[in-house]
């Protein structure tokens, strides 16, 4: 019997989920594996948002009990700064932006914004203070004009020309037939990795959030596409506290500050050249990546 619940289980998440207006993350929060419900707390008062100052104090969290993913990890994040957070497969980066979206509740310690703990605000509050560019964004069967606008309730046509325009994907809609009315999805118009990230970073613009968290792609991007959605992304950063998780480390050397997370702990941290200069983890992973790149630049030119 219980099989036979299990995907009305599901669909009702699914279901309160993107209610709750978060369907855009896709991969990233990977809604199906997602079991906890958390709740706002008896009382709970909107976010007060003021200039996005983020601070992890002594932050823990497993999945499962008795298995500890983060173990202690504490990050002050200025307003307006943006810190990438790097690491091996699996150290927690993905895991560090779900529990300041509040995907799920910590086991130890606490997060704040702007001097407010994110556990005793209305969820709704914080998450519309949250701006999520994931890597794998989730496009409606609609018009590219509605995925952009589900950025922001009631927006109109020139909010949604102007964050088509400041995300660059406004040329490519307006050569469209169908322009903004053009269909997307399984009998519309495909678009591209590059193209997906870039409407998502539309409806961003139109969401205007004080704090952001970028998913950097896994899948390699060609680099013209790269360094193009890269100049969109650093437009969008400023003036915003941004938190970059970042797979690959070509996109965080203009951080102002990077971390390095390995097993759940935060082993180094500082901006790219006093980490090279340290000569520790960050040193080893950026020279592997940087011969890495070499040997698939050598490889293209044959
Ligand atoms: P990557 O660079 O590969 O994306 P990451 O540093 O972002 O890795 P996380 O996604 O935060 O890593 O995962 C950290 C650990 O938590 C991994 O061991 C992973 O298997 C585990 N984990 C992630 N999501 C869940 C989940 N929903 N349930 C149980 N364990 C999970």
């Amino acid at each position: 019997l219980s099989q036979l619940f299990r995907p009305l289980d599901l669909l009702g998440m699914v279901y309160r989920t993107i209610r709750q207006g978060v369907i855009d993350m896709g991969a990233m929060f990977d809604l199906v594996d997602t079991p906890s419900e958390v709740v706002d707390p008896p009382g709970a008062r909107p976010l007060r948002v003021g200039p996005g100052h983020l601070r992890f104090e002594d932050v823990r969290f497993g999945y499962e009990p008795g298995r500890d993913i983060l173990k202690g990890i504490t990050l002050d994040i200025p307003a307006g700064s943006t810190v990438a957070v790097v690491g091996p497969s699996g150290a927690g980066k993905s895991t560090l932006a779900r529990l300041l979206y509040r995907f799920y509740d910590l086991t130890g310690g606490r997060i704040t914004i702007d001097g407010q703990d994110i556990a005793t605000v209305t969820q709704a509050s914080l998450r519309s203070a949250i701006g999520i560019v994931p890597q794998d964004t989730v496009l409606f069967n609609d018009t590219i004009g509605y995925n952009i606008a589900y950025g922001r309730e009631g927006a109109d046509d020139a909010d949604i020309r102007a964050a088509a325009r400041g995300a660059a994907i406004a040329g490519f809609i307006e050569a469209q037939p169908g322009g903004y009315d053009t269909r997307v999805g399984e009998r519309g118009l495909k678009l591209s990795g590059g193209e997906k990230q870039r409407v998502a970073i539309a409806r961003t613009l139109l969401k205007n959030p004080p704090v952001l968290i970028l998913d950097e792609a896994t899948s390699a991007l060609d680099s013209r596409t790269e360094a193009d959605i890269m100049a969109t992304l650093e437009a969008i950063e400023r003036g915003r506290t941004t938190i970059v998780i970042a797979h690959r480390l070509s996109t965080v050397v203009h951080a102002d500050k990077i971390v390095v997370l390995e097993a759940g702990r935060v082993t180094e941290q500082g901006t790219h050249d006093e980490l090279l200069r340290a000569g520790g983890t960050y040193a080893e992973l950026w020279a592997r990546q940087a011969s890495e790149r070499q040997a698939a630049e050598v490889e293209t030119a044959d």
